[in-house]
């Protein structure tokens, strides 16, 4: 099932997440729905706040919506390892209308558990790495927005707060 994406300012995308105590086939569900609605949205990855849950759950694909030949699922996901630098240039489906241009860590090591619940280490560089980031940012309350100059999130701030009012 395709699910509705949670927009900033929703504070469930200013809340950490909560650990997943146990893979059961409800969070099994909601991964299906999560890689679902990833691709129905067109995105390279997608996290458990954005759809309403608060949990430590995420999918990636950067082969993209139509390759659909690089999924990782990953929860409780943790970066043990960052090598290098590499600019980025992002947009997130819960920050609408907005590019963020910052730094990301040019290479992860990342640990966490698959879909089975069984523990796994995988690394990324490149791209995968920057949407890898992105989605475990979210898992901790932090969006592109984040990231850049104080003018700059002033200035979002203020169009959004102006869409909201035509809303
Ligand atoms: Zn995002």
């Amino acid at each position: 099932m395709v699910r509705d994406i949670v927009t900033y300012p929703d504070p469930i995308l200013a809340a950490e997440a909560g650990e997943v105590e146990e893979v059961t086939p409800e969070i099994q569900a909601l991964i299906d729905d999560m890689v679902e609605t990833m691709y129905a949205k067109e995105g390279v990855g997608l996290a458990a706040p954005q759809v309403g849950r608060s949990l430590r759950i995420i999918t990636v694909d950067p082969s993209g919506p139509s390759a659909r030949d690089a999924l990782t699922v990953l929860i409780n996901p943790r970066i043990t390892c960052t090598e290098g630098e590499q600019e980025s240039e992002e947009r997130c489906l819960s920050v609408v209308d907005a590019t963020c241009t910052f730094k990301r860590a040019q290479k992860i090591t990342v640990e966490g558990l698959n879909k089975n619940g069984d523990p796994v280490t995988l690394e990324f560089e490149d791209f995968p790495a920057i949407v890898f980031q992105h989605e475990i940012d979210h898992l901790h309350g932090v969006l592109i927005i984040d990231h850049v100059s104080r003018l700059k999130r002033a200035l979002y701030d203020k169009k959004v707060r102006k869409r909201l009012k035509r809303a």
